[in-house]
């Protein structure tokens, strides 16, 4: 219907372009995923199932979009960063964030047979939101990455005490909540202590993590003469780490459970 009598309601519209030369985090996070988890039968306080499928998810995601640099995931949740000179739908917020929650849920309902062989999909079927913000600095990204690393480390050691004072404590739930209330960190690491369980011999990927980045690969080609590696250009996925491998070129996504910075305590 274009240049009909209709046409002027794409006037409407806003620009929603994120500001350039800036680094873009999208962060998608699972709706209600507290009564999802409780339905679908999670094991708690980590179901490996779950964590894999948003792993395998996110990592499919990066395959679909070069664009993407790296992700990193916790829960039911992952963020995914953007180069500051992506131009990716132009920067277009909307477009951005609703091509990425779409697709990295089309992923997770696709594959959920996979990890969940014996528990199928009851509806409400899963659905994640996600938002996109612009950091300017390069410390501003690693202090957000960071951030969530933290968030992850308090959820967790808050879960694992959580459980284990429910499971091997036999305290009722509200029992355990009000026992955890106002409590430290070293409070909670002293009560795990108390029921057999030390905190530090939990697996990294609970209590770090989840990281989806590229491998680099060297490109060589073949003169007839010398063989000469080749700049081969890369612009949609160089990070700053990389600037000095001239030669680095995207390939396959892979994941790495639990790396990421040290704990900082809460
Ligand atoms: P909202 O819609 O506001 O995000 P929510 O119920 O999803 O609400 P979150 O703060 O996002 O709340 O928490 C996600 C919840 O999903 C966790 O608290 C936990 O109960 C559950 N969950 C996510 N991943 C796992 C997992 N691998 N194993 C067990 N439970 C999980
Ligand atoms: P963009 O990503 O920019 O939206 P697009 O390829 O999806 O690109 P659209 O303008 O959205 O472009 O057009 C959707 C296209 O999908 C149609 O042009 C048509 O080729 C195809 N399509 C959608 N629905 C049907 C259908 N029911 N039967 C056949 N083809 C369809
Ligand atoms: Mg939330
Ligand atoms: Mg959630
Ligand atoms: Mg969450
Ligand atoms: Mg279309």
């Amino acid at each position: 219907m274009a240049n009909s009598k209709y046409e002027y309601v794409k006037s409407f519209e806003r620009p929603d372009n994120l500001l350039p030369n800036t680094w873009i985090v999208i962060r998608l996070d699972g709706r209600g995923f507290h009564k999802f988890s409780a339905r679908h039968n999670f094991s708690k306080p980590n179901d490996p199932r779950a964590i894999s499928l948003m792993n395998h998810s996110a990592t499919l995601l990066l395959r679909d979009l070069p664009e993407l640099l790296l992700a990193y995931g916790v829960s039911d949740e992952f963020s995914f960063l953007l180069s500051p000179q992506t131009t990716l739908f132009e920067r277009r917020e909307a477009k951005l964030t609703s091509t990425i929650v779409s697709t990295f849920t089309a992923y997770y309902v696709h594959h959920w047979p996979t990890y969940f062989p014996t528990e199928p999909l009851k509806e409400p079927l899963p659905s994640f939101d996600a938002r996109a913000v612009c950091y300017p600095s390069v410390t501003n990204v690693r202090d957000y990455f960071s951030w969530r690393q933290v968030d992850c480390h308090i959820n967790n050691l808050y879960n694992t005490v959580f459980w284990a004072l429910v499971v091997k404590g036999g305290l009722g739930r509200t029992e355990a909540e009000s026992r955890l209330k106002g409590t430290l960190a070293k409070e909670k690491n002293e009560i795990l202590w108390g029921l057999g369980v030390n905190y530090n011999c939990e697996e990294e990927k609970w209590r770090k993590g989840s990281v989806v980045f590229r491998e680099l690969k060297k490109s060589v080609e073949v003169d007839a003469t010398t063989a000469t590696e080749t700049t081969t250009p890369t612009t949609t996925t160089t990070t700053p780490a990389d600037k000095n491998t001239a030669t680095a070129q995207p390939s396959d996504a892979v994941v790495q459970e639990g790396d990421g910075e040290d704990d900082e305590g809460d």
